[in-house]
């Protein structure tokens, strides 16, 4: 289970980004958890309590957004969803070559102060 330091690394970027204004509470924060860094979502729901007891992002409310994986094409610039269906290659030339584009991130997009 890597959620738990996650969500700790997710509470440190946030209060690094509020420390401008001390006064002001963390009231919401919210993250992108991509599907290829294995993550899940509802793990570091369930550890957003305890890892926030304590911060300045107690009682703040926690929103993940979840980035499907995709790649893009080398050979038609195809920008598709890799996965069984397609045996992982491009479905418009059956390419097995691309580049991932989405899918990887695991960062703060946004806090919001009250
Ligand atoms: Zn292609």
């Amino acid at each position: 289970m890597h959620e738990m330091s996650y969500m700790i690394k997710f509470i440190n970027m946030a209060e690094e980004a509020a420390a401008k204004q001390p006064d002001a509470r963390i009231s919401s924060i919210s993250v992108k958890v991509g599907e290829m860094t294995g993550v899940l979502p509802e793990y570091l729901e369930k550890y957003f309590p305890e890892a926030a007891a304590g911060t300045r992002c107690e009682g703040a409310s926690l929103h993940i957004e979840s980035v499907p994986v995709t790649v893009r094409c080398n050979s038609c610039g195809n920008v598709y969803h890799p996965c069984r269906q397609n045996d992982y290659r491009c479905p418009e030339c059956n390419s097995i070559e691309a580049e991932y584009q989405n899918g990887r991130e695991l960062e703060l997009s946004s806090i919001e102060l009250a």
